[in-house]
């Protein structure tokens, strides 16, 4: 079985844009993807597309087996800018989710410290938003996730908007986190080098819209 499928999948703005064609991949559970390619070439919108915000024009795309319609549960996305709550502590925005929403979920608060440790924030559960910086909200967004229970996890461009020193520390407590829970995850960046040292396999897309221009195959070799 796999965790993610997608055939043929295509998208077409109303502008007139073909962000993705005819794109096809297929994520084995547990498996790290790096989608790479430059700027315009359609990650944003195929991940998206696999997250359920934003329907395809064309083509099959499957989690679990599922054909993708909305939005769900277990497939989480992360962006480059976390959207925290800025009158709520860390802690309190990793337990969002078991608070609002018609289908309230997460396992509570002892999980919730759990996860923030795990992103290396221990002894800043008390802290707000404004008191941490740009790399620390992020792994507060990535707890909540962790939190949710998302077994699928989209990240895009997660840690671009951070230094580079502090993006290579967040690179590593990602592949912690992935060793730890084996989530499936699509990452987006631009840097090659971090699809190279993250991924178990990099999926390069063209510059021609949605074009796959080619799969490296990545030996499964961690720091
Ligand atoms: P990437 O993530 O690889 O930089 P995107 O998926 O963001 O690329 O964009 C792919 C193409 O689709 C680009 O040409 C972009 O301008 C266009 N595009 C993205 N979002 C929209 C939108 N909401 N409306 C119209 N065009 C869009
Ligand atoms: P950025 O502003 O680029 O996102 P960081 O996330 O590294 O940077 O945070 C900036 C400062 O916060 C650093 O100087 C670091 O000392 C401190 N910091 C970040 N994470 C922790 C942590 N887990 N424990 C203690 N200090 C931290």
């Amino acid at each position: 079985p796999w965790s993610v499928t997608a055939d043929g999948v295509s998208k077409v703005f109303d502008s007139g844009t073909v962000a993705v064609e005819d794109f096809d991949l297929r994520v084995r559970p547990g498996e790290f993807i790096a989608l790479v390619g430059p700027s315009g070439c359609g990650k944003s919108t195929f991940l998206r597309m696999v997250a359920g915000l934003l329907p395809r024009d064309a083509g099959e795309l499957r989690v679990h087996g599922d054909e993708v319609t909305s939005p769900r549960q277990d497939v989480g996305m992360m962006f480059q800018k976390p959207a925290l709550l800025p009158w709520r502590t860390a802690l309190e925005n990793v337990l969002l989710p078991t608070e609002v929403g018609p289908n309230r979920r997460g396992t509570g608060e002892a999980q919730a410290r759990e996860w923030l440790e795990l992103v290396g924030l221990r002894g800043f559960e008390h802290s707000y938003p404004r008191q941490l910086s740009g790399g620390m909200q992020q792994r507060v967004a990535l707890a909540r996730l962790l939190l949710i229970g998302a077994d699928v996890l989209l990240l895009d461009e997660p840690f671009g908007a951070v230094d580079e020193l502090t993006r290579e520390r967040l690179n590593l407590e990602l592949l912690a986190v992935h060793e730890r829970l084996e989530p499936t995850v699509l990452l987006v960046t631009h840097n090659l080098a971090e699809a190279v040292l993250l991924a178990d396999r990099v999926i390069v897309m063209s510059p021609r819209p949605g074009r796959l221009a080619g799969v490296l195959d990545i030996p499964l070799e961690r720091p």
